[in-house]
């Protein structure tokens, strides 16, 4: 498949409306994105022909069902680059996926004295579940400050890592700011503390090719929602001596080997992590759009976007009451920012009224509004299917808002 904007779009039917009458730009992929009808037929099949319950059935449709789900688990640890997929564990989605590791990792290796080592500009989901796990073991959150570009503070960095921190916990690309994160470099610096690397993947495995051998994290996580796959479905990578050596956290159907009412025996990894009947049209519907982005290649993926947001930044540096808030020399597809006297949520408001989706708010990372003293941004961010016209859209919406509440 070649990269043909027009043929792109034509893709995802959801594009092909108006809103207020006039065509729909859709800018918000960073929160959820939009699936392309190879993912829609993919899970409209499945459901039409092979849906049974998984694993356990030896009946035709159960044998299909298991064989698409399970083919899922390939399609990722192929994206992934993974070596095994005994090592790749189907989640909710990102957050669970940081629980996951949080509650079967974390606590059974945290102590009191420990330090968890988070970046300043993680997503809620990769704070919160660390703040549970410190105020029951004891360990202390330490954390990597930025710029004012949102460029993490390596020499920070070098200087909290110590034979305390037992865990680095770093997003790969900023959902608020864009920044793409050293995270191979964090990687190396942090095992030469012997620290566990936890990479937060949900708003990389979008824009860029990820390979995680060559990375050498511990952990990687994603959503499938926000890579053109549904909601409700995501993955964990973790390395297998890593996942071998974790307990289960939830238990149920599935994630045994044998159960008496005296004991139970779990089973090995990955299935020891996934009790209960699984997302299987989501595992379907995973592979189908992980095949799909692959197909029109990950380097082209990320070419597209770059020139998109170069753009972007180039139309929105017109305006001289707008401030970027995130501008870090490697940026992928978010322009997020503030216009001197409007408040955000009133920004959307009047983009929306012109066809124009973007997100407004703290976008779950309210420690980087505060580290730059704002409330809230307007983001628009860029997916495989956005064109110039979407960014002049915005432009020109931007143009109305000043003209309004200007
Ligand atoms: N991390 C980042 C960087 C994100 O952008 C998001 C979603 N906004 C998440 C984690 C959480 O993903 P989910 O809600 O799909 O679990």
């Amino acid at each position: 498949m070649s990269f043909n904007i027009d043929e792109i779009r034509a893709q995802f039917p959801v594009l092909d409306q108006q809103i207020f009458g006039k065509p729909l730009s859709f800018l918000d992929s960073a929160a959820s994105a939009q699936r392309p009808v190879a993912v829609l037929d993919a899970i409209d099949y499945y459901y039409r022909n092979d849906h049974a319950n998984v694993h356990r059935g030896v009946h035709q449709l159960s044998q299909r069902a298991t064989i698409a789900y399970e083919a899922g688990r390939e399609a990722v640890r192929d994206f992934l680059g993974a070596p095994s997929t005994k090592e790749i564990v189907f989640t909710r989605g990102t957050t669970e996926a940081i629980n996951l590791v949080a509650y079967a990792w974390g606590v059974p290796n945290l102590k009191a004295g420990d330090e968890i080592l988070l970046s300043g500009m993680e997503h809620h989901s990769n704070i919160v579940p660390w703040q549970f796990v410190a105020a029951q073991t004891g360990a202390k959150i330490r954390v990597i400050p930025m710029d004012d570009r949102g460029v993490l503070d390596m020499e920070a960095y070098a200087e909290l890592l110590n034979e305390r921190t037992k865990l680095v916990g770093v997003v790969h690309v900023s959902n608020a700011l864009g920044t793409i994160n050293p995270v191979k470099q964090m990687t190396q610096m942090a095992h030469k503390v012997g620290a566990v690397v936890l990479i937060d993947g949900a708003q990389a495995v979008p824009h860029c090719a990820v390979d995680v051998l060559d990375m050498d994290c511990d952990f990687y996580m994603f959503s499938g929602h926000k890579v053109y796959a549904p909601t409700g479905i995501g993955a964990l990578y973790g390395k297998k001596a890593l996942l071998e050596a974790m307990p289960p956290w939830q238990g149920g159907g599935e994630m045994i080997r044998s159960v008496t009412f005296e004991s139970t025996v779990v089973a090995p990894p990955p299935t020891r992590f996934e009790a209960g009947t699984p997302n299987i049209a989501g595992g379907v519907g995973l592979a189908a759009a992980l095949g799909w982005i692959q197909a029109l290649g990950m380097d082209a993926v990320a070419a597209h976007e770059q020139q998109l947001l170069d753009y972007g930044t180039q139309l929105l540096g017109n305006f001289d009451r707008i401030r970027l808030i995130g501008t870090a020399p490697e940026k992928a597809g978010v322009l997020s920012f503030v216009i001197d006297g409007i408040h955000p949520h009133d920004v959307g408001t009047v983009l929306d009224m012109e066809g124009v989706a973007v997100r407004t708010g703290h976008h779950c990372a309210q420690p980087v509004m505060e580290r730059f003293g704002i409330p809230a941004t307007t983001r628009a961010s860029l997916g495989v299917y956005n064109n110039r016209a979407d960014l002049d859209r915005l432009a020109m919406g931007l143009t109305r808002v000043m003209e309004l509440l200007g």
